[in-house]
């Protein structure tokens, strides 16, 4: 029996998968990325695990619009998602997610046998 998309219940036949409330939001991710430009800090000093918001000058609405898309694709649950928005967000993901961490350090360790 088909099942219906949790975001854009469009019928799908994919199995569950562990999936946020609602896919990345292209908007919103780039509002970010504006923000960040404008107030001259970095991606994750706003929106990384470790980013203060006490040490920013967010305004009201911005840290309103925030904490509800935080809200949205940091609660994931197990749900029906449909091939099309998998790979979207996968894409918004890849894009805005994996390219700010280019220049990270990554540390490989060799242990001798
Ligand atoms: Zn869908």
């Amino acid at each position: 029996m088909a099942k219906t998309c949790a975001w854009c219940f469009k019928k799908t036949n994919l199995p569950d998968v562990f999936a946020a409330e609602a896919p990345l939001m292209i908007f919103m991710e780039e509002r970010i990325d504006e923000w960040c430009e404008k107030n001259d800090v970095t991606r994750d000093e706003l929106w990384g695990a470790n980013g203060d918001w006490t040490q920013l000058e967010l305004d009201p609405t911005m840290e309103a619009e925030l904490l509800a898309y935080d809200e949205l694709v940091a609660g994931v649950s197990k749900k029906t998602i449909c091939k099309e928005c998998l790979i979207e967000d996968d894409k918004i993901y890849k894009k805005f997610y994996l390219e700010y961490n280019d220049d990270t350090e990554f540390t490989i360790e060799f242990k001798p046998e």
